[in-house]
């Protein structure tokens, strides 16, 4: 079970992280998804991939400028998206570098693990070490891809006062980014299917990437799933208030299982019967048991194609 949508900088899941990722590793999760909102967000994830938090759980993380904490002034936003150019330029090299590391390191363990499984009987402890060898450095392969994974938060939002030439002229900064660099974007949408279905189609990008929150229509899911992109499913999915979303989202089950996410968005967006306490990563149970009622589909099953969804989309270089 892998949460692709959860802000843990925000209050209060950052002042209690080691805690809140232990209970998501206690209750299945297995990684999860930070998207980036501010430049000062970017500094905190990027404390993500070193202990204590990786040796709980691996952290992916992505930079981005959410358009709720966008500047009220226009003249704000040249300077800040030449920030954000920059920050992902120097992301992409640190990954690279610390990528080409560890890739180093693997087949060592690798050679180490066959020697040993070629020695006698008696030799089968030396074999368990080299197992352990050779798993610590796929934990540490894996943590190390954790460093940097995506583009975003971007999108737009119909429900804030921030111009909306402003927010597309934002989102247009992170395609072009994504696009350059080959990494998927995390998309937020609130009343604005109609304004992101344009700006992507007057776009460039030929990526892929998520819709995140989704909530809306089969015809909807349908042209963003045309585009290459999957739906970040989450909260929304347990109200049973929520019929059109849950009908779409038992249709994508059974017709498009390859284009859905699981999301919590915690702090933010609670869960059936949770509210008024902050959304936490180890509530993505609810979801999945929302998509399974829905569908039939065990909770295992749910898991797993979502979790190879997520490694398609994020983690291309893992498979
Ligand atoms: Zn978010």
């Amino acid at each position: 079970m892998i949460d692709s949508h959860c802000h843990l900088n925000l209050a209060p899941l950052g002042s209690n992280l080691t805690e809140v990722l232990r209970k998501a590793k206690q209750n299945g999760v297995k990684r999860i998804m930070v998207p980036g909102i501010t430049p000062a967000s970017w500094n905190v994830l990027s404390s993500y991939n070193s202990q204590p938090y990786c040796d709980i759980l691996p952290i992916d993380t992505a930079i981005g400028l959410h358009p709720y904490f966008l500047p009220k002034e226009r003249d704000e936003i040249p300077p800040l998206l030449k920030q954000f150019e920059d920050a992902v330029a120097d992301a992409v090299a640190n990954t690279k570098e610390s990528l080409s590391l560890v890739k180093g390191a693997l087949p060592n363990a690798q050679g180490f693990l066959s020697v040993a499984q070629g020695c006698a009987p008696e030799a089968q402890g030396c074999s368990s070490n080299a197992q352990g060898c050779l798993s610590s450095a796929q934990g540490c392969f894996s943590s190390a891809q954790g460093c940097f994974s995506a583009i975003g938060e971007t999108g737009l939002d119909g429900h804030i006062p921030v111009d909306m030439n402003v927010q597309q002229q934002v989102l247009h900064a992170h395609l072009d980014i994504a696009d350059s660099f080959g990494l998927p974007v995390i998309l937020h949408h609130r009343k604005s299917h109609h304004l992101l279905l344009e700006a992507l189609k007057a776009s460039s990008f030929e990526g892929r990437g998520v819709i995140h929150a989704f909530s809306g229509s089969k015809d909807v899911a349908k042209r963003y799933i045309d585009r290459g992109f999957c739906l970040g499913i989450g909260g929304t999915v347990t109200y049973e208030r929520a019929k059109k979303t849950r009908d779409t989202v038992t249709y994508l089950l059974w017709h498009h299982p390859e284009s859905i996410l699981l999301e919590t968005d915690a702090p933010d967006m609670p869960m059936s019967g949770r509210q008024g306490q902050p959304n936490m990563p180890h509530y993505l149970t609810d979801v999945v048991a929302a998509l399974s009622a829905l569908s039939d589909i065990e909770p295992n099953e749910i898991n797993a194609i979502t979790s190879a969804n997520y490694a398609r989309l994020f983690k291309p270089s893992l498979f």
